[in-house]
C-alpha cells in the first residue's frame, strides 16, 4: 500500500466483515476506525443525550437521523490525528443524503476510495445470527438488511457515480479477502 494517509469508505452488509477487515487496516496503516455503530454503542453504554435518542433506534435496527450522524462524523473528521494518520469510515454514510453530506464535506480529493465488500443475503444472515450482539434479534437484522437494500445502495450508486467505487468479493478467508482490499487500495494510488 502506498504511503498516503488513507481515505476510504468501506461498505458491505452488515455481517460482511468490514469490522475485521478495517482492524487490519488500521494495523497496517495506522488510520482511524471510524464506526458510527461503535460511537453510537459507546454512546449509549455512556447514557449520554445522544444515547438515549439513539437507543430505540439501534435495537430496531433503524436508522439515527441523517443529521445526527452526518453531525457526529463531521467532528470526528475534524480531529488532530485524522489529516495525519487518515481515516477508515465503517457504516458510514448509509443513505444518499449521508453521502452527498461526504462529498460536500471532503470535496473529490478527499476520498481516495469507496469499497464494496459484497457479501450476499442469505450468507451474512447466517453470520449475524452467530453473533449474538445485543441489538442482534431477527427483527432488527432483518430491518437492517432491508435499509441496506433501499438505503445504503444509493449511497453505493452514488460513488459509484463519481467512479470511485470499487467492488471486492468477500466471501472467503479472512486473509483472503484482506489482500482484495489491499489490491483494490494500491490499484486505486
Ligand atoms: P453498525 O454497527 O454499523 O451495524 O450500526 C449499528 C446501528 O447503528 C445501525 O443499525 C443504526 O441503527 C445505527 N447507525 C450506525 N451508523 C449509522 C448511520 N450512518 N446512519 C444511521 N444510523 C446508523
Amino acid at each position: 500500500m502506498t504511503g498516503d494517509p488513507l481515505a476510504l469508505v468501506l461498505f458491505g452488509r452488515q455481517g460482511a466483515g468490514k469490522g475485521t477487515q478495517c482492524d487490519l487496516l488500521v494495523e497496517r496503516t495506522g488510520a482511524a476506525h471510524i464506526s458510527t455503530g461503535d460511537m453510537l454503542r459507546a454512546a449509549i453504554a455512556e447514557g449520554t443525550p445522544l444515547g438515549l435518542q439513539a437507543k430505540e433506534l439501534l435495537d430496531a435496527g433503524d436508522l439515527v437521523p441523517d443529521e445526527l450522524i452526518i453531525g457526529i462524523v463531521r467532528d470526528r473528521l475534524a480531529a488532530d490525528d485524522i489529516a495525519a494518520h487518515g481515516w477508515i469510515l465503517d457504516g458510514f454514510p448509509r443513505t444518499l443524503a449521508q453521502a452527498e453530506a461526504l462529498w460536500a464535506l471532503l470535496g473529490p480529493d478527499g476520498i481516495r476510495l469507496a469499497l464494496n465488500i459484497d457479501v450476499p443475503l442469505d450468507l451474512v444472515r447466517e453470520r449475524m445470527l452467530g453473533r449474538g450482539r445485543a441489538d442482534d434479534n431477527d427483527e432488527a437484522i432483518d430491518r437492517r438488511l432491508e435499509l441496506y437494500e433501499a438505503e445504503t445502495t444509493q449511497a453505493i450508486d452514488f460513488f459509484a457515480e463519481q467512479g470511485r467505487l470499487v467492488t471486492v468479493d468477500g466471501v472467503g478467508t479472512v486473509d483472503e479477502v484482506a489482500a482484495r482490499i489491499a489490491a483494490a487500495i494500491d490499484a486505486a494510488g
